[in-house]
């Protein structure tokens, strides 16, 4: 009998994947599934926290967390009512209301950490490296990038991933004329009992409310899950927002999580309804976070060197725009896996990979830097336009500008599988194979 010729076994792909926020931890997900593909990710904390208190996960997000094998590890409060307020009486301005999704992809505000735990679980074990910053990484002419940690020791693979969120040394690496700024949004945020809240008023404690000010906003949201924890062990996010003209602002900003104090915190917000103070004078002291908000420009292409690719913030430093950087983040991973899996033995197969990744993640990203740049124009002759009115009567204005989930369907209600499945037939025709 004849022995049947295998294919050869493509060469064993290593990959250093740089951060353990979503990013990191999804691309780990989907590349570990691959055959002959060993990733590590290198984490610069000694432990892996996440600093901020709630996210919102909503369709998109569900979608390819049930891609990743998490989505079942992760609940939260169900977002079935959205209210705005005018922040400094309390008057409803808008609002949104239930999701005709069916129960598994409506919006849910979610403890980060519950993310976080739910993707390191399914992260394969000896994969996650912490206390591993990476200094700087170089590419070796005619072979891998070698990676330099910070504690001088170093590692040589084929593919580097750059998920080091927004202010990526990955990044920096391949795109050294890229700069992020400071956007004059200064953001404090706090996880607190719900029940240290709940005699101010439903209002206040129920569901998702903004309480708009006139240089930002109060955001309050319940957290988990009512079926799963009793009222005892539930929690209530409070995230405030104050915008400065950056351009004459002086002070030291830090990106992301330094402690703040009560009276820092309050001071952005004296002329709120009294609901709304009374709620951030419930907050221990020490428990607030702050984080300044860095963006940077659009980058052209989210490859380099044929050999390193950047994920989530790293690849679109966008600063919180849209509330949805984690499902993008997590987006980002499925589809690179997706990507070497297709052009796996082929010639110059991983160079291949990040063109294909870059063609379905480039144009999207674009699309929302151009929705971005629409927005500002349009708030901004809306604005002209009403000079003369309220602060309510702007406040109105402004609310119904807002590109909600129902207005930004490719967004909110984005299925990254069914924008792989609609590549593929996209590659076949252009290909001419039918
Ligand atoms: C105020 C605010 C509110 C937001 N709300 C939402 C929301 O409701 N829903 C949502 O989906 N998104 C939200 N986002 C966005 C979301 O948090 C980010 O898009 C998401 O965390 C991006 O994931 P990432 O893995 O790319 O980056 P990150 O989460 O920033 O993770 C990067 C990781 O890399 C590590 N790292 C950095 N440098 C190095 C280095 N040199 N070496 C090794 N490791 C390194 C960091 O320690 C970190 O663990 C919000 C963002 C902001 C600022």
């Amino acid at each position: 009998m004849v022995a049947q010729k295998l294919p050869p076994e493509p060469k064993a792909l290593r990959v250093a994947i740089i951060g353990g926020g979503p990013a990191g931890l999804g691309a780990a997900i989907a590349l570990s599934a691959l055959p002959n593909v060993q990733v590590d990710i290198y984490e610069k904390a000694q432990v892996l926290r996440e600093v901020g208190a709630g996210i919102r996960i909503g369709y998109n997000g569900w979608k390819v967390l049930e891609l990743l094998g998490a989505a079942d590890k992760i609940t939260g409060h169900l977002k079935n009512s959205v209210t705005h307020r005018n922040g400094l009486n309390g008057n409803v301005v808008g609002g949104t209301g239930e999701s005709s999704f069916p129960l598994q992809y409506q919006p849910r505000r979610v403890r980060r950490t519950r993310l976080q735990s739910g993707l390191v679980s399914t992260v394969p074990e000896g994969v996650i490296h912490l206390n591993k910053g990476v200094a700087s990484i170089e590419d070796i002419f005619n072979g891998g990038v070698k990676v330099n940690f910070q504690d001088g020791t170093y590692t040589t693979v084929d593919l580097v991933v750059g998920a080091d969120g927004i202010r990526s040394v990955v990044r920096d690496s391949i795109f050294p004329d890229h700069t992020i700024k400071f956007t004059g949004t200064t953001i404090w945020r706090t996880l607190i009992p719900i029940t240290s809240v709940k005699d101010i008023g439903p209002e206040v404690y129920a569901g998702t409310s903004w309480w708009f000010g006139t240089a930002g906003h109060v955001y309050f949201s319940p957290v988990d899950d009512k079926n799963e924890l009793g009222e005892e062990e539930r929690q209530f996010e409070i995230s405030c927002r104050n915008l400065v003209d950056p351009a004459t602002d002086t002070t030291k900003r830090f990106s992301w999580g330094v402690p703040a104090t009560n009276e820092r915190v309050v001071s952005h917000f004296t002329d709120y309804d009294p609901r709304v103070r009374e709620a951030l004078s419930r907050v221990p002291e020490g428990n607030w976070k702050e984080f300044a908000a860095f963006a940077g420009p659009r980058l052209e292409t989210l490859h380099g060197w044929d050999k390193v690719v950047l994920l989530g913030d790293a690849s679109h430093p966008l600063s919180g725009a849209f509330g949805s950087g984690a499902a993008f983040a997590l987006e980002d991973g499925w589809v690179l896996a997706r990507a070497i899996e297709h052009t796996r033995g082929a010639p110059k197969g991983l160079a291949k990979a990040l063109q294909v990744f870059d063609a379905i993640r480039s144009p999207y990203y674009l699309r929302m830097y151009e929705y971005l740049d629409g927005q500002k124009d349009k708030t901004q002759s809306a604005q002209q336009s009403s000079e003369d009115q309220s602060f309510e009567a702007k406040l109105k204005i402004r609310v119904s500008s807002f590109g909600g989930e129902k207005f930004l369907p490719w967004i909110y209600h984005n299925d990254i599988e069914k924008v792989w499945d609609e590549y593929l037939i996209g590659e076949t025709s252009t290909n001419g194979v039918h």
